[in-house]
């Protein structure tokens, strides 16, 4: 086998291992005894991997310096904005489902009650010995009030919710 090929896999394996694991901290679920101790003999023996190990170490140190200070800020204003854009999804869905609700109610009541009502009103104008052009209009006004004041509801509900969230208006 060609050596470099090997020793490249060999530098390989131990910059694996210290970006991995850090090559000085001991734990059972992290590198075995046998893996830290070949690894130590590599560093001893191997200038270009100590030099990764210490530039690594250093750079471990200093992502560690910087988050004490932005950290804690820029996690508090992601959760935030991750919060609010969950609200928001939240309430949307909410809307949606509202206005799916109304819809298909409406649709239902409509199906059921239109030939009811249409017969109603026709007996009543027999009844009442009107012409069918008037108790037809009659009809009509009745028949559009729900769908009317259930406009008014939902507008006034959207006013409402975005009276009370300043977050979304749309
Ligand atoms: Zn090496």
């Amino acid at each position: 086998m060609n050596p470099d090929l090997m020793n490249s896999d060999v530098h390989e394996r131990a910059r694996l291992m210290i970006a991995l694991f850090g090559e000085e901290r001991p734990g059972p679920e992290e590198l075995s005894n046998a893996e830290r101790s070949w690894l130590a003999a590599h560093l001893e023996s191997c200038a270009s991997c100590r030099e990764f190990a210490e530039n690594s170490r250093e750079t471990i140190r200093l992502l560690r310096a910087i988050p004490i200070t932005a950290g804690e800020r820029l996690v508090s204003t992601t959760q935030m904005r991750v919060r609010q854009r969950a609200q928001e999804l939240q309430r949307q869905q909410e809307r949606f489902w509202v206005v799916c609700v109304c819809c298909a109610a409406v649709t239902l009541s409509t199906l059921v009650t239109t030939p009811v009502l249409w017969r109603g009103f026709a007996w009543m104008g027999e009844q009442a010995r009107l012409s069918p052009p008037v108790w037809e209009g009659g009809f009509v006004v009745f028949y559009l009030m729900p769908a009317v004041l259930a406009g008014i509801l939902l507008l006034a509900r959207g006013t409402f919710l975005t009276d009370h969230n300043g977050s979304y208006q749309d």
